[in-house]
């Protein structure tokens, strides 16, 4: 399933939501290993937040590295936007401060003082 001709040039990361969770679990099985606590796994699963509920899938193992990449990714690009976000309010807070000091009161009678 993987290219082996993938340079770094041009490969384009999907974005995923969430992060990668590890687990372990018991069959169920009366006889299983796994009832005296030798537990079956790990098992990755990615997790994610959507809406209210919050979403669990199984990541096979081969592919850990690269879901863990695409996690990664979108975390990146959040943290990114985020900052983009911040520095674009204290931009415009700024702007409002200059143009509260470039912009001459109108409540006092303009026409009063010539004559
Ligand atoms: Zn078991």
């Amino acid at each position: 399933m993987a290219s082996d001709s993938i340079s770094p040039d041009n490969v384009t990361i999907p974005l995923l939501q969430g992060e990668i969770c590890m687990q372990y679990t018991r069959c169920g099985k009366a006889t299983c290993r796994c009832r005296e606590g030798n537990l079956h796994g790990p098992y990755y699963y990615r997790v994610w937040r959507d809406g209210d509920s919050v979403r669990k899938e199984y990541v096979r193992r081969e592919r850990l590295m690269e879901i863990q990449a695409s996690c990664d990714a979108y975390r990146a690009l959040m943290e990114h936007l985020k900052q983009a976000r911040i520095q674009r309010l204290e931009i415009q807070k700024r702007i409002r401060h200059e143009c509260r000091k470039i912009k001459p009161r109108t409540s006092a009678n303009p026409q009063g003082a010539a004559a």
